[in-house]
């Protein structure tokens, strides 16, 4: 890939796509899938532009693409424009997903977006060749997601009886469980009737109809079929466990309808949760007194590093960035300096990340 980008201008505008992993070790405790000592797996994406504007709009592009992506999987989030102040950022902007995650109270980047500008590019030598003769570096987008997606992932998409997937992920969307062979036929032409849709008959006869019903829901398929007799289906929903008995005609009709359902009360649900995790302060104390709780902090802010840097000092928790999806109240003042606030801020704990 490199020996490409190095021979020529004839690949731009590149995109380039890498799998790998890290190896981590840590002395201090660790969590799976966050700091984990084992290897990690990193799936990452490049592109490249000739010029800055193009670059600039490939990232916004990205940003998008990752947030209808985690969006499908049901997956409640808010997009951070992170602070760029510490160890020598890499990139000219960085802007991430952030997910509140139970296992570690804190939030937990699922994908992250790094506007590298030309800084590897110089580093590399990669440029174009202008028709003035004169040479230009070209400009570098790269995001990426890995394994820490894992937990806000089950965190979300479970309640205490197993998984709770969406439809659209689902490797089986409908579970269709004969109570016995008779049921067999009516199973088999139920299922070429709506064999558009992901759909398992299951024929573990020698299985309990309990142990039957269960597994389905335990793995979180959206919707379970079984049979009353007289052409009459009883059909089970995963997310409000809901259950409803309607003739099998009627049922083949409802299916779009009751999957679009399904997961839009996933994302409702997914929402709430991170909605209930993330709380705004009106003023500095209030902001401790939400750290305290564990949950993340939302507040009016005059996007000044400095301010950012004094709740540092002040509170345990780092300042993360601002969120694109939440404006600042009007005409509020910063309530870390009392200047007009200009975006919302965004403070709390971080997942153990490397
Ligand atoms: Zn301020």
């Amino acid at each position: 890939m490199h020996e490409q980008i190095r021979n020529g201008r004839a690949h731009f505008p590149f995109r380039g796509y890498s799998h790998h992993q890290i190896i981590r070790s840590h002395s201090v405790s660790t969590r799976p899938f966050l700091n984990s000592d084992e290897n990690t797996d990193l799936f990452e994406a490049y592109s490249i532009s000739e010029t800055d504007e193009a670059c600039e709009k490939e990232f916004e592009i990205i940003i998008k693409a990752v947030q209808e992506y985690f969006r499908s999987l049901g997956i409640a989030f808010l997009t951070i424009d992170q602070s760029m102040w510490g160890n020598k950022p890499v990139a000219k902007k960085v802007t991430s997903l952030q997910a509140f995650a139970s296992p570690v109270r804190g939030s937990v980047r699922i994908a992250t977006v790094y506007k590298h500008s030309n800084t590897f590019a110089r580093a590399f030598n990669v440029a174009t060749a202008r028709t003035n003769g004169k040479k230009e570096h070209v400009h570098q987008v790269g995001f990426g997601f890995w394994e820490g997606l894992i937990p806000p992932l089950l965190d979300q998409l479970r309640d205490k009886y197993g998984l709770c997937l969406p439809p659209s992920i689902a490797p089986i969307q409908i579970s269709i469980i004969p109570n016995n062979q008779t049921f067999g036929a009516d199973a088999r032409e139920l299922a070429s009737k709506i064999g558009k849709h992901r759909v398992d008959i299951d024929q573990r006869y020698n299985k309990s109809i309990q142990r039957r019903l269960k597994d389905p829901m335990v793995a979180g398929v959206p919707v379970r079929v079984t049979f009353m007799g007289s052409g009459k289906i009883r059909f089970s929903r995963r997310d409000t466990l809901e259950q409803g008995t309607v003739e099998a005609g009627e049922f083949t009709e409802a299916i779009p309808h009751l999957l679009n359902s399904i997961s839009a009360n996933y994302e409702e649900r997914a929402r709430a949760h991170l909605d209930s995790n993330v709380q705004r302060a009106a003023d500095i104390s209030e902001l401790g007194m939400i750290l305290s709780t564990n949950k993340l902090v939302i507040f009016d802010h005059c996007v000044e590093d400095t301010c950012g840097k004094e709740m540092e000092s002040r509170f345990r928790g780092e300042f993360l960035g601002h969120v694109r999806e939440i404006n600042a109240n009007e005409g509020a003042n910063c309530i870390c300096c009392g200047n007009i606030a200009k975006r919302t801020g965004f403070f709390g704990k971080r997942a153990p990340t490397p």
